[in-house]
């Protein structure tokens, strides 16, 4: 089984229902260890940037109102296939679709505001560490 690091936020919502700390305890009951943490209030251009493949899509503008709302928690994640583990856990976009159990069915309303972010393969976990982390700030586990 590959080590792999993915890419995850704690959306506005989530964050302001003060769901923080149940979502990381999903993440580590998983086995998914908290490499990077920090809490950010993203800019117009900074929510832009990170949905830029979202860009010609209807809700983009709604997307990117919504990440601006509040603060968010981004979080980089290792593990035994981290990519796929954690958007098993995540849950389906829309969280009326998500499985029993997933973060999405737990804490999320709608699929607008669905709670959690998490990346959808490697190339998209390497560029979405990248936007909000520089190697200095990861901690990979030594113990
Ligand atoms: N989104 C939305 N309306 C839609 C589809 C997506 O607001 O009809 C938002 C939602 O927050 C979602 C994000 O856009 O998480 C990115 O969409 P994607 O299809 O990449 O879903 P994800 O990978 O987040 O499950």
């Amino acid at each position: 089984m590959a080590i792999e690091r993915t890419f995850s936020i704690i959306k506005p919502d989530a964050v302001a229902k003060n769901h923080i700390g149940a979502i990381y305890n999903r993440f580590e009951t998983a086995g998914l260890k908290i490499i990077a943490s920090k809490m950010v209030h993203l800019s117009q251009e900074q929510a832009e940037g990170f949905y830029a493949e979202h860009s010609e899509r209807p809700f983009f503008g709604a997307l990117v109102a919504f990440m601006t709302s509040g603060p968010i928690m981004v979080q980089v994640l290792e593990g035994e296939n981290a990519v796929l583990a954690h958007r098993e856990i995540l849950g389906a976009t829309n969280p009326a679709e998500a499985a029993e159990g997933t973060i999405r069915a737990d804490f999320a309303e709608s699929i607008d505001e669905n709670a959690a972010h998490g990346s959808d393969s490697l190339a998209s976990a390497e560029r979405e560490v990248a936007y909000f982390f520089s190697a200095e700030e990861l901690c990979p586990r030594t113990r």
